[in-house]
């Protein structure tokens, strides 16, 4: 096969200046819109490889356009770059520099990996119309992607098609994973507080106590996905966090409780809603006591579009064969801010396997330990070369 004698004889011994890429930005990791170093990175780089740049789309996103032939037929790559505010335990030589951040969810590695596709297309690919590489701020819960859709990303920058890849540990490493329809989960942030009458603890009976309102209110919620939820559906219901009291015998005026939610449909998302603040309300009431709910929408139901994720899979299946490729994948229900992209232009958002169970490409994104596998770059990086040489095929 062609394409695999491309990847084993041209790319892998070349992926060495990607490595050292990924590993400089896993060193030197951003925060959410403070992503200055990495972004000037990104628009060096492409800049030296002939793209035309452009900066500062929703704070520091960046985007490098590339145009061949006639058509305007033109496709979009999207990477992240922020990191995450976690202390990395790992000893690495590449380790964070800096305490308390860490790249622990792998932009540093879709970013290398967008990087080394957006050399290798300049160099001597063949193709017709218009790539758009976006490399994206503050995925991590902070929405860049509105951010630089606000910016008019996709007015500025229109595509026919835009794709995603993010790395999954627990995947045999370089794996794909493709899913058509409702791919990751949207997720809200909801607090709800409690106020009672506090009091001694001595003198319940004087009292309107907000924690044991606040504890019920904990189980019944349990009951919103088993009993109200579809069981061939998916949604989660969890509380994370609940704040109250200080002293064993204080009753005190308030309980707070910080919860996550998420679903895998718009539907069930409103059902989990309002059957959320049906139940906290009544239960409040029952208990004497108040009950308010601050619901905060987070990031979309993910819906990757049928006919590009079809077209992608089979991109995935020429390059690396059927037994690399998962064409029907998990739904995840973790969220993700491209949900926002794939609602104004059809796309796929896409795994890549961080490594098998076992190994430490295994180790969970969010976690101290997590690293990205630097082996996954050559075959992210020919995907996306492929996906644009399928997609903006020279005619004739
Ligand atoms: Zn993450
Ligand atoms: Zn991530």
């Amino acid at each position: 096969m062609q394409e695999s004698r491309y990847l084993a004889n041209a790319l892998v011994p070349r992926i060495g200046e990607f490595v050292q890429i990924r590993r400089d930005i896993h060193a030197n990791p951003e925060l959410a819109f403070d992503e200055h170093r990495t972004a000037s990175l990104v628009a060096d780089k492409l800049t030296s490889w002939g793209y035309d740049v452009s900066t500062g789309l929703g704070g520091t996103g960046v985007v490098g356009s590339l145009r061949r032939g006639l058509s305007s037929k033109s496709i979009g790559l999207r990477a992240d770059m922020d990191a995450l505010p976690i202390l990395e335990s790992g000893s690495s030589s590449w380790k964070s520099k800096i305490p308390g951040l860490m790249h622990a969810c792998g932009h540093d590695g879709h970013t290398a990996m967008l990087l080394a596709a957006a050399k290798l297309i300049s160099e001597d690919l063949e193709f017709d119309g218009v790539v758009h590489l976006i490399f994206q701020p503050a995925e991590e819960g902070a929405g860049g992607a509105l951010k630089m859709m606000d910016d008019g990303l996709f007015d500025r920058f229109p595509c026919d098609a835009i794709f995603a890849m993010h790395n999954m540990p627990g995947v045999e490493a370089g794996r794909f994973e493709f899913r058509k329809g409702s791919a990751m989960a949207s997720s809200d942030n909801v607090t709800i507080t409690i106020s009672g009458r506090g009091g001694h603890g001595a003198f319940p009976h004087e009292t309107t106590d907000s924690v044991v309102a606040a504890a019920s209110i904990v189980m019944a919620l349990q009951t919103v996905v088993a009993r109200n939820v579809d069981p061939q559906s998916t949604a989660v219901v969890t509380v994370g966090a609940i704040h109250a009291g200080k002293a064993n015998n204080v009753i005190p005026q308030e309980a707070q409780l910080e919860l996550s939610i998420r679903a895998l449909d718009t539907q069930v998302r409103s059902l989990v809603k309002e059957r959320i603040e049906s139940l906290v309300n009544f239960q409040a009431q029952s208990f004497g006591v108040q009950a308010s709910i601050d619901w905060r929408e987070g990031y979309a139901v993910l819906l990757n579009a049928p006919e590009e994720t079809e077209f992608a899979t089979n991109v995935a299946m020429k390059v690396f064969g059927a037994e690399r490729v998962e064409p029907n994948g998990p739904a995840y229900t973790a969220s993700e801010d491209f949900a926002f992209m794939l609602q104004k232009v059809p796309g796929s958002y896409i795994f890549i396997g961080n490594g098998s169970p076992g190994t430490q490409g295994a180790c969970h994104v969010h976690n101290p330990g997590y690293d990205f596998n630097d082996e996954i770059i050559a075959p992210g990086a020919a995907f996306w070369r492929a996906l644009v040489y399928e997609y903006l095929k020279v005619q004739g």
